[in-house]
């Protein structure tokens, strides 16, 4: 279970929460200390932070080490705590007693015993996929848990249903009516919330487990109402369920499980103090569950700060930067102020029925809305998602571009990360982002669920920067690396996140907290 960082001086004496607090302080402190040994002397853990590598051979030689790893780490423990890295095909299981049998990974729904009502939102699917797989286990059991994992794999079910036997669990003994949340999951944009939430409804539908969905640019009134008639499972975004507790309308005492979902994002996004603030009013003792796409330091200091020592991690692929091998990548170096006319000449190539979903991405606002009038001047029906527009708008342009009847769609990054939009056949990238890890994001909007896919990609002397992460990215892809692209250096910048596995290495007081990216006018959340 997690814990919530409270000042020990407000806990009362003697009495035997604290003392198995400063039990469990203890043992922090002395796995901390561990693992800061390990990850300072391991001539590996040196070996893999100084190499800015990301090709296929290291990539490959990585995956032997963690399957030697796992060897050792099986054969040379007592049994008693062992803290284990089982690799399973593509995914990678570490914490304590990760090898039990109880935590074997499910290869049937019925492996899980489950009852059948809850597990009615997977009639449509064969067997559990990689993540919840492996996932379910240890949440049924209670565990914290960290999962590495991109939307498409099916997180939102791996953290779901567990969430809703939390609370079926829970609500056994209490009475339904008025009730406090159980379960909070925390999601950086909007959109992501929603779909979230859509799928929560439907796990919850056969069971008797509502759901609410709180996010900004709607209406607070509904949200109030549902609130206030009782609800088990909150969905929603930092900003709005921020606004809502400050009101006094979102009681977040009762929850014990919570999920920060797409966590990377939203602390990128600068919601750190807000989700900080929103973990310290649910309940001290309680499940969490951290899932990311990367594992940078802002996500390893909040894991540190508010899960147990001891989480387990569940790594679904690789955890270095990493595309979609199913999408195939063309970059082409150009000049800033040639990109509308190559971009209309693009549409003219991938876009010819007008039928097929492309998804072109933009960096800023005001970008968005001057892509589009151009486009729609160009004669091409054109829907767009960005911050600045109403939520109502929003939702109308992506529900146009999901079902299709506007299939082409410019975004800024709000869109980059989790939307499980179905065939989106080609993504174009008319601005680069901000970051490679947004890039792979955006790329994996299309060739989903085993199709392929096209990312067209506009580069420019402006992200010349970035030039040596993205020739990684490609490398590793097996993709073409254009010479003009060569031509701005191959140097890649030392990056945290190359970290990971380091969770609870122990980080000094005055190390840098994190920062909140500030670009004129790129595109936020609340
Ligand atoms: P997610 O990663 O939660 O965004 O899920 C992506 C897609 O995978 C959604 O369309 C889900 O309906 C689908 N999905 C979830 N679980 C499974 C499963 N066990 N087998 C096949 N598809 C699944």
């Amino acid at each position: 279970m997690g814990r919530k960082h409270e000042p020990v001086a407000e806990e009362a004496p003697n009495s035997p929460e604290l003392d198995s607090e400063k039990k469990k302080k203890k043992k922090m402190k002395k796995n901390k200390n561990k693992d800061q040994h390990q990850s300072e002397t391991s001539p590996k853990r040196k070996l893999d932070q100084l190499d800015p590598q990301n090709d296929a051979e290291s990539n490959k030689k990585k995956k032997k080490k963690k399957h030697h790893d796992s060897k050792e780490n099986a054969e040379g423990t007592n049994g008693a705590s062992r803290d284990e890295t089982l690799t399973d095909g593509s995914v990678a299981v570490t914490g304590k007693n990760a090898g039990d049998a109880k935590y074997a990974a499910l290869k049937t729904f019925a492996d899980s015993g489950l009852p059948e009502n809850v597990l009615a939102c997977c009639k449509g699917f064969e067997k559990p996929s990689p993540i919840q797989s492996r996932a379910w286990p240890f949440l049924l059991d209670s565990r914290d848990l960290i999962g590495i994992a991109a939307t498409g794999s099916g997180k939102t079910l791996a953290f779901g249903i567990p969430a809703v036997m939390h609370v079926l669990g829970k609500r056994k003994s209490k009475s339904s009516k008025g009730r406090n949340p159980l379960c909070l999951v925390l999601s950086p944009t909007r959109e992501l919330a929603q779909q979230i939430s859509d799928v929560m409804c439907d796990a919850g539908s056969t069971c008797g487990v509502e759901s609410i969905c709180l996010y900004g640019g709607t209406s607070k009134g509904p949200q109030i109402s549902s609130l206030k008639s009782g609800i088990d499972i909150v969905i929603g975004t930092p900003g709005r369920i921020q606004d809502l507790i400050e009101m006094g309308v979102c009681c977040l005492k009762e929850v014990s499980f919570v999920v920060l979902d797409e966590a990377d994002r939203m602390l990128d996004m600068g919601f750190e103090q807000i989700v900080r603030s929103i973990l310290g009013q649910t309940c001290s003792v309680r499940q969490m569950v951290m899932f990311s796409a990367t594992w940078p330091l802002p996500v390893h200091y909040l894991a540190q700060e508010f899960m147990d020592p001891n989480p387990v991690k569940v790594v679904v692929g690789s955890e270095d930067l990493a595309a979609n091998h199913d999408v195939m990548q063309i970059v082409e170096v150009l000049d800033d102020r040639s990109r509308d006319k190559r971009l209309l000449s693009l549409l003219g190539k991938y876009h010819q029925s007008q039928r097929n979903r492309v998804l072109v991405f933009v960096l800023y606002k005001n970008e968005a809305t001057r892509v589009e009038n151009m486009l729609q001047g160009g004669g091409w029906k054109v829907v767009s998602i960005h911050g600045d527009k109403a939520q109502h708008d929003r939702t109308k342009a992506l529900s146009l571009f999901k079902k299709g009847s506007c299939p082409l769609m410019v975004a800024t990054d709000v869109a980059a990360r989790g939307l499980d939009i179905p065939d989106v056949e080609v993504v174009i990238n008319y601005s680069f982002p901000l970051t490679t890890e947004d890039y792979v994001h955006r790329i994996g909007r299309t060739g989903r669920a085993g199709k392929k896919g096209v990312a067209h990609t506009f580069f420019t002397q402006q992200n010349k920067g970035l030039a040596g992460e993205l020739v990684n990215v490609l490398r590793e892809a097996g993709q073409i690396v254009p010479d003009a692209l060569l031509k701005f250096g191959t140097h890649v910048k030392k990056k945290e996140s190359k970290l990971y596995g380091a969770h609870f290495k122990e980080i000094p007081v005055d190390a840098p907290k994190s920062q909140k990216k500030t670009f004129a006018d790129s595109d936020d959340e609340d």
